[in-house]
């Protein structure tokens, strides 16, 4: 009855069959008279013509995946009205206006005046010691042990101790054409610390000498705007490792800076770059009023070189922070979430997105006590503690230089003065690069953990 039902229609073969075949009037006393026919050759089915001489048979080349959509020609996608007016100039002024307005910077630069930077930093410890007091946490060496002991991880490490150094991040100067709220670093355009040529040298002597450091990640600051930048990018390269750019992405459109980007490409320079929304008023909130948009035209330029772009070998990566004291969503989806958004509204590609959790120190400390939210994050951060990061923290396989010359456990560690140390002749004193011939030096020495390093072991990790 099913066949009697369906032989009066069309029937789609499936796909492979490459075409539809159309059986009209069938009848089932023609089967056998078919199937003769198609045993011998002898059809009228449109396709049924390979040829026997299958020697001369070849495969056709795959078809290359269909071009992502993108706007009719001439049509420009809607994100792109009038931007490469709007993003001309330098961000400085703009930047040094809000920062004369803002009354977070205000009460910042008294403070600065007020107590000198030590004591603010001795200050901040103290603010973090307090509220963690009132939550119950011990320290945060302590809790490691104790989070151990209850998940019956059995190893003998007591303190954490430094591995084999694989990556240098040199802090190049604190120089910066932004002064983000969350900043860690303090960095605006009116910092004016900078590394010099002989720490440049030196740094790029120590990692000659330590076949375990593949990496060379500069940052700052806006490094590009920093003296040394090119000569520690040609002298990590001529090396052999890999180079990062901790790139703000503005920083490329200063004046002065038009070939910087070029330079990256031909350099083959890996970008890291931070995006923390796809929206120009986060953006703008946390970044400074004009940032977005300089951003996206920042990132229309790379993308130009083939930055972003599939088998180019130019990388570009964005960071991700929360806005406010909460934690970051799962990378993977809001990866996806990023690459909609930027190609569909700009164009824009992009390779890897990093989430990272805001570290209650420095800006971001003072933005959440001002709140009196402090507690509360440090409380979110401690609720989410996650041991599994314990062996992907940074601070492991990372030797973190600043400006100076000072080596740290990391760049965090680095902002709050707590430097690496050795026994000198009759006291311990704080180390830096030259004390060092090689990376092996430090490898093995305790890390020096605080208060703050909770934000590194909330959730995903941050590192
Ligand atoms: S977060 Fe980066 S871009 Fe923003 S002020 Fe600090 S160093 Fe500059
Ligand atoms: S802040 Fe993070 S990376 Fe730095 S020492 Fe603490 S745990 Fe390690």
């Amino acid at each position: 009855m099913m066949i009697t039902a369906i032989s009066r229609q069309n029937i789609l073969l499936p796909s492979r069959c490459i075409t539809n075949v159309t059986f009209k009037n069938w009848k089932s006393s023609r089967a056998s008279e078919s199937e003769t026919n198609v045993r011998t050759g002898n059809t009228d089915l449109p396709d049924y013509n390979t040829t026997v001489d299958i020697h001369t048979h070849k495969l056709s080349r795959p078809a290359a995946p269909p071009p992502r959509p993108g706007p009719p020609p001439g049509v420009r996608w809607e994100g792109l009205q009038d931007l490469r007016r709007r993003t001309k100039g330098s961000l400085i002024p703009e930047t040094l206006k809000q920062m004369e307005q803002d009354e977070d910077f205000k009460l910042t630069a008294e403070k600065l005046k007020r107590l000198g930077q030590k004591q603010m930093t001795r200050e901040e410890r103290k603010q973090r010691q307090r509220a963690l007091n009132m939550l119950g946490a011990p320290d945060f060496n302590q809790f490691w042990l104790e989070q151990k002991k209850k998940e019956n991880v059995e190893d003998k490490e007591t303190v954490l101790k430094k591995n084999s150094i694989e990556i240098v991040q040199a802090n190049i100067g604190l120089y910066c054409n932004q002064a983000c709220n969350h900043c860690h670093v303090e960095s605006s355009p009116k910092r004016k610390e900078m590394m010099n040529r002989e720490v440049a040298d030196k740094i790029l002597a120590i990692m000659a000498k330590s076949p375990s450091v593949h990496t060379l990640d500069i940052t700052g600051g806006a490094p590009e705007l920093c003296e040394e930048f090119r000569y520690l990018v040609k002298g990590g390269k001529q090396l052999g490792k890999t180079v990062i750019d901790r790139c703000n992405l503005t920083s490329l459109l200063e004046p002065g800076q038009e070939d910087t980007a070029q330079f990256l490409a031909e350099h083959q320079v890996d970008i890291v770059a931070s995006l923390p929304c796809y929206s120009a008023k986060n953006v703008n909130t946390q970044r400074g009023s004009g940032v977005f948009d300089k951003s996206i035209q920042a990132l229309i330029l790379l993308n130009e070189l083939g930055y972003g772009k599939p088998d180019t070998g130019l990388k570009l990566d964005l960071v991700y922070n929360p806005l406010g004291g909460f934690l970051p969503p799962p990378q993977q989806p809001l990866k996806e979430k990023y690459k909609e958004e930027l190609w569909d509204t700009f164009g824009v590609e992009f390779n890897e997105l990093f989430t990272m959790t805001n570290m209650p120190i420095k800006r971001f400390n003072d933005f959440l006590h001002r709140r009196n939210e402090l507690q509360g994050y440090l409380e979110l951060l401690v609720r989410n503690y996650n041991l599994k990061t314990i062996d992907k923290l940074m601070c492991r396989n990372l030797l973190s230089v600043n400006w100076d010359g000072r080596v740290f456990d990391c760049d965090f560690n680095q902002q709050l003065a707590i430097g690496m140390t050795g026994q000198g002749q009759d006291k311990v004193t704080e180390i830096s690069v030259f004390d060092l011939e090689s990376t092996d030096d430090v490898k093995g020495m305790d890390i020096k953990t605080d208060n703050h390093c909770f934000g590194c072991t909330a959730g995903m990790g941050s590192s």
